[in-house]
C-alpha cells in the first residue's frame, strides 16, 4: 500500500483560513446541530434572502499561505523608494520611540481594544488619551484639547464649524490664510462648499483688519515656513465677534509662544511628528484644543476624570451628549471613529521625551535649519527673511530642476514650491551628514561647502525674539517619570494591564466586528517602506504602494458589486461624507442641485444623519415597523412627498436590527423612482461579503468600515479606514478623480495610506472561498449564541425563517420592568466574568447587541453564553427574592479586587459569587481596576486635562 500523501493535500495545512476562523469542521457541526440545520450552506439560504443573493462568486484568486503573502508584501515594499523627505507641509521625518514601537504599535494590547465607551476596562488608554489631551492643550496654550481629530486639514474643517457654532458673529464669511497647508485649505473648501460657507482666502494682514467674518483659520508657522505675529489680527477679528483658529505645528510650539497666549480660541493641527511615522499620509492623530467657553460645541472625542462606585477617581469619556450617536443631525460633529492608537503613541512621546527633551528636539531641528539656511546663502542663494522654525524657501532661479535632480540622486525630496523656487523644512532625522549633502545637491560644480561648526559659531537662531516662549508646559509627573526605559516599559505594561482588548476575550459589539487582527495581516506597517514615505513624494517613489492600491481597490469592488472605490476617507464617518458629497455632485451635474433631502430610518447608526446634515443634507426620518424592517408605508408616503427635493436615502443592510430585510429591492426602487440614490451603510458588510453585494442589489453608494470587516484594528478607537464605493455613473465624482470630482475630504490622497496593507493582506490570504465562508461563520456564530440564549433572553428581531444576520439583539426591557435590573447592570456584571459588554442600548435602547464574529471560537462563544445564562440566574434571583433588589452582585458589578478582599464586606451577597461566579475564573481572572464609574459626576464636574500637580503634593 502506498505511503503517499499528495502534495495538494499536504499544502492544505499553510491554509490561512483556518487560523481565521475560530470553529473548526466539528465545532461548527455541533453549532449547526443546536440550530437543527445540516451545513453552512443551508443556514445561508434560510438567512440571505434568494432575490439579493450573489449568481456569481467574487472574481478573487484563491487564498495563499501567510509566508507566500509575506513574499507578495515584500514584492510591493521593493517598488517604494525611502528617500528622506524634507517636503514638509504637516508631514516630517520621525524617530518612533522602540519602547513604543514595539510595546504599543506592535502589541495587541492596545491595538486590539476598542472605543473606550465602557470605562471600567479601558482605564489604561483613557489615561494615555488623557495625557494626549494634557499635551495638546498646554503646548497650544488652551484650556481643553479632545482625543483626537482624524488629521489637520479635517480638525481645520471641524474647527470651521465649531466657529459657526461658536460665534457670535452673524457674517457667513470664513477667512482662510492663504499661507495654510495647501491640502487644509482643500478640505476647508469642500466643507465651506457643502454648508454655504463662504470662504475668503488671502493675507490675513491685509484683510482682516477690516473683513467681517465669523471665522478665520491662521497658520503658524505658516505653510511657507515664516513665523508671524498674529496678535494684533486675532484681536481686530474678535473685536468684530469672529472667532480665530489657529494651526499650528506642536514642536514649533516648544520654542514659540502658543496661539493660546495671544488669543487664538481654537487650535488644531497634527501629532504626527511626535513619533509617528509619515505612513504615506497616515494615520496620525489630529487635535484640536479650545477655551473652556466653547467645551460644549466642540467635535471629537473628550476624555475626563470622574470618580467610581469607590470614590476613586477614573477616567471615562466625557460630554458625550454632544456626539453623534445621542445628537445625531445636530451633532457637533460626524466624528465617531478617531485615531485613538496614534494619540496615545505620540502622548508616549511627550512622556517619553519629557518637556525638556522636546524643547532640546525643537530647538536642534531649528539650529539645522538656521546653519542650513545660512550655508545656502554662502553658497550665493536667496533664502526669504521672514523668522523661520524649520521650514526655508530658496530662491533656485534657473537651477530649481538641476537641483531637485541632484537631491534626489542624493536621497532627498525637497517642496517643489514653482519653477523658480524650493523649500525644505527639516526634522529631527536630519543630521550633520544631511546637511552636508543637501548643501552638495545646491552647490555649483567646483564650490567648497560651507562649514557646519563655523557656521554654528557665528550665527545666530532666527525665532523672533518677541515670540519666544517663556511659559512652561508639561509639568505634571507623568512627563518626567518614564524617560529610563525599563520605567517606561512598565508604564506601558501597567496600562495595558488595565484594559480589555481582544488578546484576552471576545468583544461582542453588534456594529462594530471586532474580529482577528491577525500578526501576518499587521506586518507590513512598520516596514520603512510603507512607514517612512512622505504623501507627497513623486509617483514613481511609490509605485508599491500605487499597486497595492489599485489591487485592493479592485478586491473591494468585487466585495461590494460598485464599479469604483475611493480609499481616502479616513473613517466610516468620513466615507459617508464622502458618498453623500457625491450623490449632491451627480444631482448638480444633472440640473438637479435642489435635491437636498436625505431620508433616514429611525434605526440608523448616529453617523448618518450627522454626516448628512454635514453634506448640507436635511434628513427626513423614516419610521420603522415592529418588526424592525423599514415602514414601506411610510417610506412611499414620504418619497412621494418629498419628491422633487429628494437626493438620497441612507440604508444600512443587514439592517441595524440585524435582519437581512427581504424587501430592501424594493425600498431601493421606490427611492429611485422618486429621482434619489440610494446609499447603503456598509458597516454591516461582515454579513454580506462573498453572499450578496449592495452593488448588486440596488445600492448606488456605499461606505466600507476596513476596520470592521477587512480587518484593520480598532486601536482603542481609531485609527479606521472608512472607504467609499460607487456604481459606475458616480466614478467620476470621486475625490481626485478628474475634473468633476468633489473636492478631496482628506488631508492625504489615500488617506490612511499605511494601514491599507492590512486588508489587502486579509483578503488574499482568505481568497473569494475563504472570504465567503468567513461571513457564513460570522452568521452562523450569530445564530448560535442567539439560539442557545432565545430561552434567557427573547431575541428581539429575527428574519422569515426565525434566524438573524451576523448579530442579534437581545431584549432586556421584560427583565428591567420586572427587578429593575438594566442592561447598564447586565453590561457591568458582564466585566466580573471577564467580558467586554456587547453594543448597549444600539439601536434599541435596553437592548444588548451581540456580534459575536467568525473569529471566536466555539469554546469561547460558550464562555459567553455560560456568564449569559449565569447572569440571568442572578437575574432571577432577583426576581424571586433570593437577591436583594438593591444589593446584588449586578447592581455592584464591576468588583474591583480592593473591594472583594476588604476586611469588611457587608453585601448580602458572598464574596465569592462576587467575584467567581462561575468556577473558570478561579484558573484566569480580569480585574477591573476601577468600581462602576460614575457619568453624571463627572459631566458636572468636567476634569478633562491631568489631575494638578498638587494634588500630588
Ligand atoms: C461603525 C459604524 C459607522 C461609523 O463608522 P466609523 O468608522 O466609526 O466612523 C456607521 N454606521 C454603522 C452602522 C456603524 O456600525
Amino acid at each position: 500500500m502506498s505511503q503517499r500523501r499528495p502534495l495538494a493535500e499536504l499544502e492544505q495545512s499553510t491554509d490561512f483560513v483556518r487560523r481565521h476562523i475560530g470553529p473548526d469542521t466539528a465545532d461548527r457541526a455541533r453549532m449547526l446541530a443546536v440550530l437543527g440545520v445540516e451545513s453552512l450552506d443551508a443556514l445561508v439560504e434560510q438567512v440571505v434572502p434568494a432575490a439579493i443573493r450573489r449568481r456569481e462568486p467574487m472574481a478573487l484568486p484563491a487564498g495563499v499561505s501567510e509566508a507566500q503573502a509575506l513574499a507578495e508584501l515584500r514584492g510591493f515594499a521593493a517598488h517604494n523608494s525611502v528617500m528622506k523627505s524634507l517636503i514638509g507641509l504637516g508631514y516630517y521625518g520621525t524617530h518612533t520611540p522602540s519602547v513604543v514601537l514595539r510595546n504599543v504599535l506592535e502589541n495587541p494590547a492596545w491595538y486590539t481594544a476598542y472605543t473606550p465607551y465602557q470605562p471600567e476596562i479601558s482605564q489604561g488608554r483613557l489615561e494615555a488619551l488623557l495625557n494626549f489631551q494634557t499635551m495638546v492643550a498646554e503646548l497650544s496654550g488652551m484650556d481643553i484639547a479632545n482625543a483626537s481629530m482624524l488629521d489637520e486639514a479635517t480638525a481645520a474643517a471641524e474647527a470651521m464649524t465649531l466657529c459657526q457654532r461658536g460665534s457670535r458673529s452673524k457674517s457667513t464669511v470664513f477667512f482662510v490664510d492663504a499661507d495654510c497647508l495647501p491640502q487644509t485649505i482643500a478640505v476647508v473648501r469642500t466643507r465651506a462648499a457643502a454648508l454655504g460657507i463662504e470662504l475668503v482666502i488671502g493675507d490675513p494682514f491685509e484683510h482682516l483688519p477690516t473683513l467681517e467674518c465669523f471665522g478665520t483659520l491662521l497658520q503658524y508657522p505658516g505653510a511657507s515656513g515664516a513665523v508671524r505675529d498674529f496678535s494684533a489680527v486675532t484681536a481686530a477679528v474678535q473685536a468684530r465677534k469672529g472667532l480665530v483658529v489657529v494651526a499650528a505645528d506642536l514642536l514649533a510650539l516648544c520654542l514659540l509662544t502658543p496661539p493660546g497666549e495671544w488669543g487664538a480660541d481654537v487650535v488644531v493641527g497634527s501629532a504626527q511628528r511626535f513619533g509617528v511615522p509619515m505612513g504615506f499620509g497616515g494615520p496620525h492623530a489630529g487635535y484640536l484644543a479650545t477655551r473652556d467657553a466653547h467645551k460644549r460645541v466642540m467635535p471629537g472625542r473628550l476624555v475626563g476624570v470622574s470618580v467610581d462606585s469607590n470614590g476613586e477617581p477614573a477616567y471615562r469619556l466625557a460630554l458625550q451628549t454632544r456626539e453623534q450617536h445621542i445628537r445625531r443631525e445636530k451633532a457637533t460633529s460626524n466624528i465617531c471613529t478617531a485615531q485613538a492608537l496614534l494619540a496615545i503613541m505620540a502622548s508616549l512621546y511627550a512622556c517619553w521625551h519629557g518637556p525638556q527633551g522636546l524643547r532640546t528636539i525643537a530647538a536642534r531641528v531649528h539650529r539645522l535649519t538656521a546653519i542650513c539656511a545660512a550655508g545656502l546663502r554662502q553658497l550665493g542663494y536667496a533664502v526669504a527673511a521672514e523668522p523661520f522654525f524649520d521650514t526655508i524657501r530658496i530662491d533656485t532661479s534657473v537651477y530649481t530642476q538641476a537641483i531637485h535632480e541632484h537631491a534626489r540622486e542624493a536621497g532627498y525630496n525637497l517642496r517643489a514650491i514653482d519653477a523658480g523656487h524650493i523649500g525644505l523644512s527639516l526634522d529631527e532625522t536630519v543630521t550633520r551628514e544631511d546637511l552636508l549633502a543637501l548643501w552638495g545637491a545646491f552647490a555649483p560644480a567646483g564650490a567648497v561647502l560651507p562649514d557646519i561648526d563655523a557656521l554654528d559659531a557665528s550665527i545666530e537662531d532666527v525665532l523672533p525674539p518677541a515670540q519666544l516662549r517663556s511659559s512652561s508646559f508639561l509639568t505634571h509627573p507623568v512627563f518626567s517619570r518614564y524617560h529610563s526605559e525599563t520605567e517606561m516599559m512598565r508604564y506601558l505594561r501597567k496600562l495595558a494591564d488595565k484594559d480589555l482588548a481582544l488578546d484576552r476575550a471576545m468583544i461582542p459589539l453588534g456594529s462594530c466586528t471586532m474580529k482577528l487582527n491577525a500578526a501576518t495581516e499587521m506586518a507590513a506597517i512598520t516596514w520603512p517602506e510603507f512607514a517612512s514615505l512622505h504623501p507627497f513624494v513623486p509617483a514613481e517613489q511609490a509605485s508599491g504602494y500605487h499597486a497595492l492600491i489599485d489591487g485592493l481597490e479592485a478586491m473591494l469592488c468585487q466585495a461590494t458589486g460598485y464599479a469604483a472605490v475611493s480609499l481616502q476617507p479616513n473613517a466610516g464617518s468620513q466615507g459617508e461624507y464622502a458618498g453623500l458629497l457625491v450623490i449632491r455632485r451627480y444631482h448638480e451635474s444633472r440640473g438637479e442641485g435642489r435635491r437636498n433631502i436625505c431620508l433616514i430610518p429611525s434605526s440608523a447608526h448616529g453617523t448618518n444623519p450627522a454626516s448628512a446634515h454635514l453634506a448640507g443634507l436635511d434628513v427626513v426620518v423614516v419610521a420603522c415597523d415592529k418588526q424592525g424592517n423599514i415602514d414601506l408605508d411610510d417610506l412611499r408616503q414620504k418619497a412621494a412627498q418629498h419628491a422633487e427635493k429628494l437626493a438620497a436615502i441612507m440604508i444600512t443592510y443587514p439592517s441595524t436590527h440585524g435582519v437581512f430585510e427581504e424587501n430592501v429591492q424594493e425600498v431601493c426602487a421606490i427611492v429611485h423612482e422618486h429621482g434619489g440614490q440610494v446609499y447603503i451603510d456598509g458597516a454591516n458588510m461582515n454579513a454580506l461579503v462573498g453572499l450578496a453585494a449592495p452593488g448588486q442589489f440596488g445600492g448606488d453608494v456605499s461606505h466600507l468600515n476596513l476596520h470592521k470587516t477587512f480587518c484593520i484594528p480598532h486601536g482603542g478607537g481609531g485609527p479606521g479606514v472608512g472607504p467609499v464605493a460607487v456604481a459606475a455613473h458616480l466614478a467620476e465624482f470621486l475625490p481626485g478623480r478628474g475634473p468633476r470630482a468633489i473636492g478631496p475630504v482628506s488631508a492625504a490622497p489615500y488617506g490612511s495610506a499605511s494601514i491599507l496593507p492590512i486588508s489587502w493582506t486579509y483578503i488574499r490570504l482568505m481568497g473569494a472561498e475563504g472570504l465567503r465562508e468567513a461571513t457564513a461563520s460570522a452568521i452562523l456564530a450569530a445564530n448560535y449564541i442567539a439560539a442557545r440564549l432565545a430561552a434567557h433572553y427573547p431575541v428581539l428581531y429575527t428574519g422569515p425563517n426565525g434566524r438573524v444576520a451576523h448579530e442579534c439583539i437581545l431584549d432586556l426591557r421584560p427583565l428591567k420592568d420586572a427587578t429593575g435590573i438594566s442592561v447598564d447592570d447586565v453590561a457591568k456584571r458582564l466585566i466580573d466574568f471577564g467580558f467586554h459588554a456587547p453594543t448597549m442600548s444600539f439601536p434599541v435602547p435596553g437592548t444588548l447587541m451581540v456580534e459575536p464574529t467568525e473569529s471566536e471560537s466555539l469554546a469561547e462563544l460558550d464562555r459567553f453564553v455560560e456568564a449569559m445564562i449565569a447572569i440571568r440566574e442572578e437575574i432571577r434571583g432577583v426576581e424571586t427574592g433570593a437577591l436583594d433588589a438593591e444589593d446584588n452582585p449586578l447592581k455592584h458589578a464591576p468588583h474591583t479586587a480592593a473591594v472583594v478582599l476588604a476586611d469588611d464586606w457587608n453585601h448580602r451577597y458572598p464574596r465569592e459569587q462576587a467575584a467567581y461566579p462561575v468556577a473558570a475564573l478561579r484558573q484566569w481572572k480580569y480585574w477591573s481596576p476601577v468600581g462602576r464609574v460614575d457619568n453624571v459626576y463627572g459631566d458636572r464636574h468636567l476634569m478633562c486635562a491631568c489631575v494638578p500637580v498638587s494634588d500630588y503634593a
